[in-house]
């Protein structure tokens, strides 16, 4: 699809040449016959490429019926790109690390850089660029390079499903280089289907010449029985991960009623505080009305206000624990509102043995 561009755009003009001159054929110095021109974006403006063309001035050399463009042209962008690396790398950076949606990334080349391209074009780009991630991940030297110094490996598989509804994405990773190896969608996850990805997993692990120490996963039975044919005799574990999400739900659920119970105990409080309020209120208006008596009885106002303050302080603290509903399974809130509770009885407990012959507290 052609891009329209506008009739004022203010193209850079970058004249690229054919570096190498010499015919692949017959060795003669090859002559200009035509020009291609480009238009695409870059990050620092619009570009118009004018690519020279050579060929074999030899009509009897079958280098004349050919063209060969410039050597740099795939450098800048590759055919068919509107977009010059420079774009293609911002736009995948900022979807892959950044976890940028397609709009957003539209919306930014569009306000900072002017780059105006459709959402389908760039999600083409992204695509592109996973495909090439994919593959210098998959790339067999760079593989080579990263599992030089191990001996074994350790390998996973997991399925998951990045959209409800949608076809479950089969990932096999490698843990102790930290590598996720290949990744398939499959419409049908059959017993065949994961098998034939477990079966790859062995030829890669065979061509890098590392012996399989352990596989993970969360042991569905697909995997249990795909594993032990293609690999007899390599254990096969749980995933300590996948093992406590299955254990978290019963946990967080009893966890829960537990909290119900801890709450229809401990009530009150509001009742508690409008009581201190008003004995505030009272004591403000009785100074007011007494201010010129002797400061004794001052002394004795200011001391209830304080101990006032204390009980809306421990109210405070309790109505926050009773309201803390952060943890997860690890550190389930009941538990540690149970733990905050029993430090706040035993605090109260303290207060009232030290002030035994004062007056009496509320709670
Ligand atoms: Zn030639």
């Amino acid at each position: 699809m052609a891009h329209r561009w506008p009739a004022d755009t203010d193209f850079a003009l970058w004249e690229l040449e054919v570096l190498d001159r010499g015919c692949a054929c017959c060795g003669r110095m090859m002559h200009i016959c035509d020009h291609r021109y480009r238009r695409l974006f870059t990050l620092e403006g619009p570009v118009q490429l004018v690519c020279k063309l050579n060929h074999c001035p030899d009509p009897l050399c079958p280098g004349h019926t050919t063209t060969k463009s410039p050597e740099t042209e795939p450098r800048i962008a590759l055919s068919g790109w509107i977009i010059g690396w420079d774009v293609f790398c911002w736009i995948g950076h900022r979807r892959f690390a950044r976890h940028w949606s397609i709009p957003q990334i539209r919306g930014e080349l569009l306000d900072s850089y002017a780059i105006a391209l459709s959402e389908n074009s760039v999600a083409n780009y992204v695509r592109r660029y996973q495909t090439m991630l994919a593959a210098r991940q998959q790339d067999l030297d760079t593989l080579r390079d990263h599992y030089r110094g191990l001996e074994q490996i350790i390998l996973s598989i997991d399925g998951l499903q990045p959209e409800k509804g949608h076809e479950t994405l089969y990932v096999v990773r490698e843990l102790l280089g930290k590598r996720v190896w290949f990744a398939e969608a499959l419409i049908s996850a059959s017993a065949d289907e994961v098998q034939r990805l477990i079966a790859l997993a062995k030829r890669w692990a065979e061509t890098l010449g590392k012996s399989v120490a352990l596989w993970i996963s969360d042991k569905q039975d697909a995997f249990v029985t795909g594993i032990k044919a293609e690999f007899p005799g390599v254990p096969h574990r749980y995933c300590a991960n996948h093992f406590l999400r299955d254990l978290a739900k019963p946990v967080l659920e009893a966890d829960s009623h537990a909290k119900v119970q801890m709450r229809k105990k401990v009530r009150g409080l509001r009742g508690i505080e409008r009581s201190v309020l008003d004995r505030r209120r009272d004591a403000t208006s009785e100074v007011i009305d007494t201010r010129p008596l002797d400061s004794a009885s001052k002394g004795d106002e200011s001391d209830d206000n304080v101990r006032g303050g204390v009980v809306l302080d421990y109210c405070a603290m309790v109505r926050g624990i009773l309201n803390d509903d952060q943890g997860g399974p690890l550190h389930p809130p009941g538990l540690r509102m149970t733990e905050a509770l029993g430090q706040v009885y035993a605090s109260l407990d303290r207060s009232l043995s030290v002030k035994k012959g004062g007056s009496p507290k509320h709670n």
